[in-house]
């Protein structure tokens, strides 16, 4: 026990290095996102993420678009807590029965005009719980959707990348 805890205290934690940010190609996503949006909406976008009954993988990658790196908000694109606020609907996850009237009220919800993006492969045609008893569907089962943004999950610049094409 001694030998094992003297040995752990020399040795580096096993983990993988995070890889190197692309900062150039970001800052340019950025710019071309922030040009589109204020073209398309004005000064402001709002985005109300659902969770149709995804694993959370594809909001960790959502929630890092807002973090200090990525800080999405200062080009005036938030996410909002109600649907009468937002002008996008984001979605993630299979649409799970249980999920699936939530999911169609929020749509009903938001004012027109009014943009739907299914965010992950889960979100296209229901990823791996495809076929499971418990799922509807991808979003299209059950909302109109305008842009899909693949992945699982998709990374932060092609969630970027997505709402540059949305525009
Ligand atoms: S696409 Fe992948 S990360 Fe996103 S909800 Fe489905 S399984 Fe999870």
């Amino acid at each position: 026990m001694r030998k094992l805890l003297f040995r752990n205290l020399f040795l580096t934690p096993l983990t993988e290095p995070s890889p190197e940010p692309d900062g150039e190609s970001i800052a340019a996503l950025a710019t071309g996102v922030d040009i589109a949006a204020r073209r398309r909406l004005g000064h402001s976008l709002s985005i109300r993420l659902v969770d149709a009954g995804s694993c959370n993988g594809c909001e960790l990658e959502i929630h890092a678009v807002n973090n200090a790196y990525y800080d999405l908000e200062r080009f005036g694109i938030r996410f909002v807590a109600s649907p009468r606020h937002a002008d996008v609907l984001l979605v993630t996850g299979p649409v799970t029965k249980n999920m699936q009237e939530a999911l169609a009220r929020s749509y009903d919800a938001i004012p027109a005009p009014k943009w739907v993006v299914a965010v992950g492969d889960c979100a296209f045609d229901g990823g791996c719980f495809a076929g499971s008893y418990a799922v509807a569907g991808g979003v299209a089962a059950v909302v109109p959707v305008d842009l899909y943004i693949r992945g699982c999950p998709p990374s932060p610049t092609d969630l970027l990348k997505g709402l540059l094409a949305l525009f």
